[in-house]
């Protein structure tokens, strides 16, 4: 009989040693996609592991106000307390949350291993890639150096030093209004800069902002520089028309010009899309390497939303069980090299 990695069901009790980093699961990302994916995976009984950022648990809902669209609360929610939900119910069944940071994975083979922050080093034999995206920058003059100094990317964290003041949102999706509109709680006065003539923002979000007498919009421009000595002064805008130039001071600048999927981890290893996303095989979870699913706003250029991440999370948890599940029916042979580093904790 060829060997086989059967023997992977009993991860803890390997040939007498203890294996203790070994899982059924890990999953990696703590938005809506990477909870909902630990909530089905623990209750398939597959105890998942769930690495979260040393620092930003929770994903992008923890930058949000009040999240009026996610189903099942019709008074709408805070977008924190709605993850602490996520995870109370996915540590409810059995989840375990380790705050710490991947830096550096192994998709090769059937044991996958995860390394930490910390040194510590996981082993799994299926992956769940759910680490969401990361705020896009304009690459311009000074958005750097004035990052914290005036420049921000989340009106929730730092709206409030903003009391009184005169900002500027840039973009014109629904982010860019939703940030404008709660900046008016502190500021006295809010410029959204958008490109062009017409948002792309949700009609109702827009219409909210077009109501709001602190808003006032600055249309066919872009932010060439961002200006100021130790914090913001103003910014340097061109005409997206004619290219003319003209300052508007400003005491803060906020960028909500949307996400790119954070890939940093895989792009070597996985395939991805001509948009950047990881590459998944139709409506599955799969990616270019067996054991390996992805879910959430790292695979989704278009729909990015907290329930769309969540379905995905579901869809990647049930594709994983299956893998398992075919995995322990089927009896795969181990190279002597493979089998002999697998055994080695
Ligand atoms: P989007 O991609 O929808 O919008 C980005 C905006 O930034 C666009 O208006 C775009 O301009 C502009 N932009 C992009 N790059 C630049 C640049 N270099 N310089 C200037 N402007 C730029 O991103 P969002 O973050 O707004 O939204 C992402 C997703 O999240 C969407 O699906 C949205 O519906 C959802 N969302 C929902 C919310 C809610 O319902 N409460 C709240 C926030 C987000 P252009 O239009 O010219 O391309």
């Amino acid at each position: 009989m060829p060997r086989g990695y059967h023997w992977l069901k009993q991860p803890y009790a390997l040939f007498g040693e203890e294996r203790e980093h070994m899982r059924q699961v890990i999953i990696i990302g703590s938005g809506p996609a990477g909870f909902t994916a630990a909530i089905y995976a623990a209750r398939a009984n597959l105890k998942p592991l769930l690495i979260a950022s040393s620092v930003e648990v929770g994903g992008e809902l923890m930058n949000t106000t009040e999240v009026e669209n996610y189903p099942g609360f019709p008074d709408g929610i805070q977008g924190p307390e709605l993850m602490a939900k996520f995870q109370e119910q996915a540590e409810k069944f059995g989840t375990e949350v380790l705050y710490d940071d991947v830096t550096s994975l192994d998709l090769n083979g059937p044991v996958k291993t995860v390394t930490l922050g910390s040194g510590a080093v996981h082993e799994t034999r299926a992956l769940i890639y759910a680490t969401g995206s990361a705020y896009r920058k304009l690459g311009i003059e000074g958005e750097e150096r004035l990052s914290g100094y005036g420049v921000s990317w989340c009106a929730t964290c730092d709206g409030f030093f903003f009391r009184e003041k005169t900002i500027a949102v840039v973009g014109g999706g629904d982010s860019a209004m939703e940030e404008a509109t709660f900046l008016t709680r502190f500021a006295d006065k809010v410029y959204v800069i958008h490109r062009k003539d017409s948002l792309r923002a949700s009609k109702i979000m827009q219409e909210r902002a077009f109501a709001n007498e602190k808003i006032e919009f600055v249309w066919n421009s872009e932010v060439a520089e961002v200006l100021g000595g130790d914090s913001v002064t103003g910014v340097q805008l061109r005409d997206t028309v004619d290219g003319t130039l003209r300052d508007l001071p400003l005491d803060g600048l906020f960028i909500a010009i949307g996400n790119d999927p954070r890939t940093h981890l895989v792009h070597d290893k996985l395939e991805l899309t001509a948009e950047g996303t990881i590459w998944v095989d139709g409506r599955t979870s799969k990616t270019s390497v067996p054991g390996v699913f992805a879910a959430g706003d790292v695979i989704d250029p278009t729909y990015r939303q907290a329930i769309t991440a969540a379905g995905s999370g579901t869809v990647a948890a049930l594709d994983a069980e299956h893998f398992l599940a075919d995995f322990d029916d089927a009896s795969v042979e181990v190279p002597a090299a493979e089998a002999a580093e697998v055994i080695v904790a």
